[in-house]
């Protein structure tokens, strides 16, 4: 019989399983334990509202068997089952969202941890088999059918006998060699103890034969008196998992530990997730929740293709998967799972939608969330700095998105850099040490860091002692402008008109400057006219000669962001921009020479300064080759 390849990433993979130097090769019977409870999970569910399945909750069952002559680990479950197309489908390729990603890592690195990245399921078998045998009878099926493969060399699929629904996994151990005992997989103890290791909280039964030894009389007594005995053994079915749901548990059973290791398994996380929140609600709506704050995001979490949601069970049912509506779009990292008694189980997912205790429960558990992130900014800082680089983005999307209704439950979470410390700073920390008399909240926005930094109208904002945070994402902007406000206290640009700093005094002596300037400024805002709407002398530069800064709603900032997007948006979206001069500097006094005897020249440094200017504030120079010119001939 023709052999079937497997599809090419398959293979890939297989090679490096039955290759792997892994040493944790013993998860391979939780993952065939774990998919023989998701197969009875979905007859079970089905069985909930079709008769016809015949049978109920309690029938169900997963058996582990052990065969040392044959050298044989058998997984048999009576769950839904396979036909030939699903065992092609499923068992033919890796039927992983994480396969793609795995392919480009597997590129870069040969030897990348892939079987703890991802929890490869099925494929995991070959890691202490040399063949595998699937036997399945599909639910509705009368045929069973039997895959067969012995690695990379692909697999057949035949005909075969079984009188019950459900599915059999044979795997053969292989031989030990070279310090690897794969025979231990072949004793009772050892397997007992994986079960209890891993697959505890499986909720349906796993069960083994289990011998015991019995020391009996045998009515001789030897030459001290005592009575004779020999031992007896016998075998009896056992169940080795205790059934009970980690979420179901105490703490004191259900250790952070034993729920991190949980959170890894069930999520496919390689990291620590930065947080575990319990939850146990009684009352109106009673419910249990178990959720984790991930520590990386997953490589697809800014894409369509992420999936959020909870996993929602009723006393231990799965009912959904994911289930989005349990968690606010801004919190769309959060995994885990929720169980409440008070859901009915054969409930569509329509009707969910509108559940009126679901809405309870998600909004309990937004509370919850935040608080839980709060309270890790403050107890453990950096570890929410890791949170932050992984998730600040979606906070910030959060912030700006459904038209800013989620702002306030948000902006305790914000954390920017800032002109005060290396390290980011939230809102709450920078107003607690504005000093008396500063009325605004300051930022600089710019591409970087460094840019930010070295904005020139950060200088007099400096000077009076105020901290400057640095914007440096595309979204910053807009979530601060959708902010508005923290504390009652504005969020101002260093780069806006307005930055309130100076006295009356400082505004007086201005205006008498700006007028006897008038003609300078006139002729400046004819010959820059189109680069910038306006001319002004600046209150807020002391060492620099220029700047650019905005006036009305659009900064410079989502200039650059809307520039960067295809189509129309980025050519209509303009900042309206100003060129601030430095009146004390002693530019300004060549200028102003250079404006009563030289007009060319005049006009030459005019389109010099707003070249520079632009620069500071990090924006394109659009006509090089002139900027150039100018400077040579000044020079
Ligand atoms: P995953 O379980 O993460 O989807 P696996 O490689 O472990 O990935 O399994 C692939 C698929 O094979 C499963 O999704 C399921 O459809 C099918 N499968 C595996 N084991 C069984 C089983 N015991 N009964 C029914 N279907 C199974």
């Amino acid at each position: 019989m023709a052999k079937k390849q497997f599809k090419a990433e398959s293979k890939r993979l297989l090679d490096l399983m039955i290759n792997s130097i892994y040493t944790h090769k013993e998860i391979f019977l939780r993952e065939i334990i774990s998919n023989a409870s998701d197969a009875i999970d979905k007859l079970a569910y089905l069985s909930l509202t079709d008769d016809k399945v015949g049978l109920s909750r309690d029938d169900f069952r997963i058996r582990v068997t052990l065969d040392k002559d044959a050298r044989t680990v058998t997984v048999s479950d009576n769950g839904i089952g396979m036909d030939r197309e699903s065992m092609e489908e499923n068992l033919g390729v890796i039927a992983h969202s994480g396969s793609l990603k795995f392919k480009s890592e597997m590129e870069a690195s040969e030897d990348v941890d892939i079987i703890g990245q991802f929890g490869v399921g099925f494929y995991s078998a070959f890691m202490v088999s040399d063949k595998v045998t699937v036997v399945s009878r599909a639910y509705g099926a009368e045929q069973a059918y039997k895959w067969e493969s012995s690695g990379t060399d692909g697999y057949t699929v035949t005909e075969a006998d079984k009188p019950d629904v459900g599915t059999d996994v044979v795997m053969h151990i292989k031989p030990d060699s070279d310090g690897e005992e794969y025979s231990q997989f072949l004793e009772t103890w050892k397997i007992r103890e994986l079960i209890k290791k891993y697959s505890d909280y499986v909720r349906f039964p796993i069960r083994m034969d289990i011998e015991h030894t019995e020391y009996v009389e045998t009515g001789e007594e030897d030459e001290h008196g005592h009575k004779k005995t020999e031992p007896v053994t016998h075998t009896e079915e056992e169940t080795v998992n205790s059934m009970v749901p980690i979420w179901q548990r105490g703490k004191a059973d259900a250790t952070d530990e034993k729920c991190i290791e949980f959170y890894k398994d069930r999520f496919h996380d390689p990291d620590d997730p930065v947080a575990v929140i319990r939850v146990n609600a009684e009352g109106l709506t009673s419910y249990r929740a178990l959720l984790f704050i991930p520590a990386k995001a997953p490589y697809d979490f800014y894409s369509r293709d992420y999936k959020p949601g909870l996993s929602l069970y009723s006393s231990g049912v799965m009912i959904m998967e994911s289930c989005p509506d349990l968690l606010p779009e801004c919190f769309r990292f959060v995994r885990g799972v929720v169980d409440s008694p008070d859901l009915s189980l054969n409930i569509s997912r329509e009707i969910l939608q509108h559940d009126r205790q679901l809405k309870v429960i998600a909004g309990n558990l937004e509370n919850k969330v935040k608080a839980e992130l709060l309270k890790l900014m403050t107890s453990d800082p950096e570890k929410y700095d890791t949170f932050w680089a992984a998730f600040g983005r979606q906070i910030k999307y959060g912030i700006v998105g459904e038209y800013g209704m989620k702002k306030e439950l948000l902006k305790d979470l914000l954390k920017f850099y800032s002109s005060n410390e290396e390290k980011l700073t939230s809102l709450n920390d920078y107003v607690s040490r504005m000093p008396e008399g500063q009325k605004y909240i300051y930022y600089a926005a710019a591409d970087s860091l460094r840019t930010a930094a070295g904005l020139p109208q950060n200088e007099q904002v400096r000077a009076k002692g105020y901290e400057i945070l640095y914007l440096v994402e595309d979204i910053d902007e807009f979530a601060v402008q959708m902010l508005y406000s923290y504390e009652e206290k504005e969020l101002r640009s260093v780069s806006g008109a307005d930055l309130g700093l100076e006295t009356e005094e400082e505004k007086k002596e201005q205006q008498e400057t700006a007028e006897s300037s008038k003609d300078l400024l006139d002729f400046l805002r004819d010959t820059l006219k189109d680069d910038v709407v306006d001319v002004r002398l600046s209150a807020s530069l002391v060492s620099s000669a220029v700047c650019m800064s905005y006036e009305g709603e659009i900064t410079l900032e989502m200039e650059r962001y809307f520039r960067q997007m295809p189509g129309e948006a980025g050519e209509r979206i303009k900042a309206r921009r100003v060129l601030e001069l430095n009146p004390s500097h002693p530019v300004f006094a060549s200028l102003t020479s250079a404006f009563a005897s030289d007009k060319d020249r005049a006009a030459k440094i005019a389109r010099v300064l707003c070249a520079q200017a632009k620069l500071l504030a990090g924006l394109p120079v659009e006509d090089l080759s002139s900027y150039s010119d100018a400077v040579c001939s000044l020079i």
